[in-house]
């Protein structure tokens, strides 16, 4: 058995699994406090405890793992360093995170980026299916907006950047929201928590909201997918989720007509299911939410109707780690 080390190092925890390419993620998982806030020396040393502490739980050795395959929440460039800490703490800028994890564990290791990572994993799953694409984009939600382009099973990054998705502009006037980038209207003011809020900000400076939209902005946004996904919602949540999924409509036009793209991917947290809702709640979500997206693509050129809209089919809770160690276990042997 060939088995790969999968990891997924956050701001604030980093998430363990095994995987083996035939059987897909194999075994028990875990996860930890990543203590990335003090440097990348305390969370590979973390990751080593970890390591461990997986391997005895499913009865395994350090000698049974082939590679490692990480990722983390910043741009990586090709040789696996940190590019710019975007999303975890900065001192981690300039550092090369491969290169500490295969000296602490003794393994050839891989890092990418975490969006690039889930990404290739949701391909990989599509491709056993035979549903593959050629050019697939994926929009993952979260705080903020991320993304990921797969080209002919490829992941598509620049020697210092992944395809931000998140900062495709669908909003050009000077008004529009300010987005963490610098820029304005950028589709991540829109479809995100972040997003989210926003709209329940200007709703409420407009006056007349409903009880269940008062209070403060992002605690209201926090609320608004179980609000988005009760049995009978109410107008004004329905009104803020259309314009959260129009927004990522105009944002996936706008990417299809710039470089073509035969299925947009919808992942992430800010519109999984919701624990307390219902199957048809759910399923009545997740269709309106394609039909808005389509919406935008299909009253603009008429090829843009081939390109599939699809809601994300990863079901692993740490999908980006298990992307992570697929593409080590892919990577690695073609280079073997
Ligand atoms: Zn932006």
């Amino acid at each position: 058995m060939s088995i790969y080390l999968g990891i997924d190092i956050g701001a604030s925890t980093v998430k363990l699994g095994l995987f083996e390419p035939k059987q897909g993620a194999i075994g028990k998982r875990l996860d930890r406090p990543s203590s990335a806030s003090e440097g990348p020396d305390a969370t590979v040393d973390v990751i080593k405890t970890a390591t461990s502490e997986l391997l005895a739980a499913n009865e395994l050795q350090f000698q049974d793992l082939k590679a490692i395959g990480a990722c983390c929440p910043a741009p990586i460039d090709a040789s696996g360093m940190c590019v710019y800490p975007t999303n975890i703490d900065p001192s981690w800028q300039g550092v090369n995170i491969a290169q500490k994890l295969s000296g602490a564990l003794q393994l050839p290791a891989f890092l990418l980026n975490d969006g690039d990572a889930a990404a290739y994993r949701e391909y990989r799953i599509r491709e056993a299916q035979n549903r593959a694409s050629s050019v697939m984009a994926q929009f993952i939600t979260g705080t903020g907006l991320g993304g990921a382009l797969i080209i002919n099973g490829k992941i598509w990054s620049a020697p210092a950047v992944s395809a931000e998705l998140g900062h495709i502009c669908i909003h050009s006037s000077e008004n529009a929201d300010l987005c963490g980038c610098g820029a304005r209207g950028c589709v991540e003011t829109r479809a995100s928590l972040l997003g989210l809020r926003n709209m329940v900000k200007h709703r409420q400076a407009k006056g007349n909201v409903p009880e269940a939209l008062q209070g403060e902005p992002m605690e209201v946004a926090k609320t608004l997918r179980r609000l988005g996904q009760m049995d009978d919602p109410l107008s004004d949540v329905v009104a803020i989720w259309q314009e959260y999924f129009t927004s990522l409509g105009i944002a996936a036009r706008n990417l299809i007509n710039t470089i073509g793209c035969d299925l947009i991917v919808i992942s992430g947290g800010a519109q999984e299911k919701e624990k307390m809702a219902s199957e048809g709640a759910y399923q009545r979500f997740k269709q309106d939410a394609i039909a808005w997206i389509r919406q935008e693509l299909d009253h603009s050129f008429p090829h843009l109707t081939q390109t599939r809209v699809e809601w994300s089919i990863d079901r692993l809770p740490d999908s980006a780690a298990y992307g992570a160690a697929q593409y080590a276990s892919v990577t690695g042997n073609s280079k073997s």
